[in-house]
């Protein structure tokens, strides 16, 4: 067995891209016995969630809660809108597009891929014109990733919208951010979202177990024209409870709800404008050292960015290249002398092959400030060094300077 991560004390630090750093007040509040379920604090505890969280999507309409990971969002997500036979449409910019529809495949659905790769987003031009060509509306819903965290592309869910409402075409809109949210922007009612999944563990800052399905008026008139619906992912009674254990199918997930009470009080304590900007000014300082590392005279030798254009980047997830094996180096080197872990590569080579070595992630969602991402980079440094992986000079400086000239006054 390799020795423990961190064997000179401090503490460690996971950077990868979900779950993601537990802040302390969300720990503290999570530590105590259980609460009674059927009175007191929990139940108006459970109520206050409800706004808040639809304050963070930013949608006026219903949520769901479901003691479940993301998968469990995905799935009750198309179990409340579509039934065996329907056809969906999934642009695919990364793994976790194809996740989604590998679900909807399993559930006897229909799915069709327009596969873009997962370097560049959404070409919406070519969704329009399967769009267009639909007029028979078979097409019962389009599901698009916002942040493909395999990627690390962030795609532009308003335009996906702007492309149904030009073909005049009913299906509905679905979008996963259980990467994006309280990370990047997103307005669920605002870009005309109809259902929305995301999930605890990422920007929420609470640990992995607890999920939501976001949805609107439209996607509930869907759920009411289904023959039948299984009893565990019906988001009615979870939308609409009459009793506390309505909201949950069963007993409620006592200590998540402690600890998302926490979180979503961190979230709108600091506003969620400032925590948008606070992860657009970190992903920034990021690319600005990832940016500076790459200058070398081969670069195809060095570290690069998964996603070349700026404005197609997740600020919550960044994904790199660098030959293998090196990208595997780097993270069990970081993870053994420095305490630092970081994501490995996903969906960009696959698992068994050599080239799986080559790419990692580094995940800069939720509580992160700026003397932690300044650590990372000056971890992620120090291990280039250490390795003598070919590297450009000025990262630190670079991000630096980034970070000195965005933070606020
Ligand atoms: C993490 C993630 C998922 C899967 O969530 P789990 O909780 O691991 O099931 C799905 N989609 C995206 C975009 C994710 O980042």
């Amino acid at each position: 067995m390799r020795a423990p991560a961190n064997p000179s004390g401090g503490r460690p630090y996971l950077a990868i891209p979900g779950p993601s750093v537990i802040p302390d007040p969300v720990l503290q509040a999570m530590h105590r016995p259980s609460p009674n379920i059927y009175a007191g604090e929990l139940l108006t505890l459970t109520d206050s969630l409800v706004p808040d969280l639809k304050a963070v999507a930013g949608t006026a309409h219903h949520v769901a809660i479901y003691i479940a990971n993301g998968h469990g969002a995905w799935e009750a997500a198309l179990m409340n809108t579509l039934q065996p036979g329907d056809r969906v449409l999934v642009p695919v910019s990364g793994r976790f597009a194809i996740g989604w529809s590998e679900m909807a495949e399993a559930l006897g659905i229909e799915v069709e891929l327009i596969d873009f790769g997962t370097a560049a987003g959404w070409e919406l031009s070519r969704v329009s014109e399967r769009l267009s060509a639909d007029r028979a509306h078979e097409i019962k819903a389009v599901l698009g990733v916002h942040v493909d965290t395999s990627s690390s592309i962030r795609n532009d869910v308003a335009a996906l919208r702007a492309v149904l409402n030009e073909a005049q075409h009913p299906a509905l809109l679905m979008a996963d951010c259980i990467a994006s949210l309280g990370c990047d922007r997103f307005e669920m009612d605002a870009w005309g979202v109809d259902v929305m999944v995301s999930a605890s563990q990422k920007g929420l800052m609470t640990p992995a177990g607890v999920s939501f399905v976001f949805f609107n008026d439209k996607a509930a008139a869907a759920r009411a024209r289904l023959p039948r619906i299984s009893r565990y992912w019906d988001w009615s009674p979870r939308a609409n409870p009459q009793e506390f254990y309505q909201y949950f199918g069963g007993t409620a997930p006592t200590h998540h709800l402690y600890g998302l009470r926490a979180a979503l009080d961190l979230i709108h304590g600091e506003g969620l404008e400032q925590v948008w900007a606070r992860h657009a000014r970190l992903a920034r300082t990021i690319w600005a050292a990832c940016a500076a590392w790459g200058h070398i005279d081969v670069p195809e030798q060095g570290l690069q960015m998964n996603v070349a254009e700026p404005a197609l980047r997740s600020h919550a997830v960044t994904a790199l290249r660098l030959p293998a094996p090196r990208a595997s180096d780097l993270r069990q080197w970081l993870e053994q002398h420095l305490g630092l872990t970081l994501g490995i590569g996903l969906g960009l080579a696959p698992p068994d092959s050599p080239e799986w070595h080559g790419h990692f992630r580094l995940g800069h969602m939720g509580h992160v400030n700026g003397h932690m991402i300044m650590g990372l980079l000056g971890g992620i440094e120090t291990g280039l060094q250490a390795l003598e992986i070919p590297h450009g000079e000025g990262a630190l400086a670079a991000a630096a300077q980034v970070l000195a000239e965005t933070t606020p006054a």
